[in-house]
């Protein structure tokens, strides 16, 4: 942990205040107001979907559709975003963005990357906000695309006022429709804040901690699906860090991430568009990739010359196989690209370079088996 490069940051009162406030009142009136008078049922309902509603703002809106482009959204929807994203407490969609996406270019940078993992646990958690460390500071030259939207700026200049209506006015609204003021008032008004916090925050912290490394051995992001439960989705954050640009964290089918089935009904319905997937090919190349670098380092293990020069060779073979189809498919792809602007009737043709591109992936797959028995052998 490298604190040196800035020991005194000044502590951020405002943001101190308001974790400690909600906290303290989740550990202090809402367990009484319970005991004493009981939540109704439709508190507790409320709560989860007021929760859900700021999880998925913050998820489908602030970071996969605001911070990283990976699809258009219609401004109906957008709106819908800014408002709850809002409420959720987590500074306006181009402060969040700014520092989202610099937490990208520099991941794992611990003068840069404003949540950077490297520098703890609880850094990466919440320590970060609670100081005014140079780092957080929002870079805006980081989100000029964004200050052109006219929503995404209108919610910057109005942010306090948008947040404190949203927070106030919601839970009063939904308490007096049900019937149960109070207890909507303290489950969906402060209980959800603050787990809303720490669902969030999990994604800085834990997503950066625990879990596997299927795409990617280069940053200390993690794929994690119990953290993906907890966080709509981001828990995929190895896949996350590679692809970013991808509208789905899980990107296989059956992998729980509630953001991704989100955007795409919204895609179904027509307010949302131009869904960014990285090909598949690519991802199963990172995938081989991950598995190269594992068994270059298992091999640091083995201490027999013998052995070693076995499984060296064994190595060398495998990865001259995985350039000659890397190879071979980004001419196939580039020949297929140019195909399908110009020659987009030529069906026949279209076919067979598909065909040509499915059995590259199939190559792939067989070669991801072949390294990970290799791996397990190399122990
Ligand atoms: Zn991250
Ligand atoms: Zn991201």
């Amino acid at each position: 942990m490298n604190v040196k490069s800035d020991p005194v940051a000044p502590i951020n009162w405002p943001t101190v205040g308001m974790f400690v406030v909600t906290a303290l009142i989740c550990v202090t009136i809402v367990p009484w107001y319970g005991l004493t008078y009981g939540y109704s049922k439709a508190a507790w309902i409320a709560m989860l979907v007021v929760l859900t509603t700021n999880e998925m703002a913050i998820t489908c809106g602030y970071h996969r559709l605001f911070a990283h482009g990976a699809y258009t959204a219609h401004r109906a929807l957008r709106l819908v975003y800014l408002l709850f994203g809002a409420m959720a407490i987590q500074n306006s969609a181009l402060v969040w963005a700014a520092g989202h996406r610099v937490h990208h270019k520099f991941i794992d940078d611990v003068d840069r990357d404003p949540y950077c993992a490297k520098r703890g646990f609880w850094f990466s958690h919440l320590g970060w906000m609670v100081r005014n460390y140079p780092a957080g500071d929002p870079d805006f030259s980081y989100v000029r695309d964004l200050e052109r939207d006219p929503l995404v700026a209108w919610q910057h200049r109005n942010y306090w006022t948008i947040t404190l209506s949203m927070n106030f006015l919601v839970p009063m609204a939904i308490g007096w429709a049900v019937g149960d003021f109070w207890g909507v008032f303290w489950l969906a008004g402060f209980l959800r804040l603050v787990l809303s916090h720490h669902l969030t925050f999990l994604i800085n912290s834990a997503a950066h901690y625990i879990g596997t490394q299927p795409y990617t051995v280069e940053n200390t992001a993690r794929d994690n699906g119990l953290i993906a439960v907890l966080t709509f989705g981001e828990g995929y954050h190895n896949f996350h860090h590679l692809f970013a640009q991808d509208y789905r964290n899980g990107v296989r089918w059956w992998q729980w991430d509630p953001s991704k089935w989100f955007i795409r009904l919204m895609s179904w319905v027509g307010l949302a568009h131009n869904l960014r997937r990285v090909p598949w090919f690519k991802i199963q190349r990172a995938r081989v990739q991950a598995q190269f670098a594992r068994a270059e380092l298992n091999l640091g293990r083995v201490s027999d010359g013998e052995t070693l020069a076995h499984f060296k060779a064994r190595l060398s073979e495998e990865y001259a196989s995985f350039q000659r189809v890397v190879a071979h498919w980004q001419s196939v792809r580039s020949q297929f690209m140019v195909d399908a602007r110009h020659t987009v009737h030529d069906s026949w043709e279209r076919w067979t370079l598909q065909t040509q591109i499915k059995e590259m992936e199939q190559a792939l797959r067989q070669q991801m088996g072949r390294m990970r028995e290799l791996c397990a052998e190399i122990g």
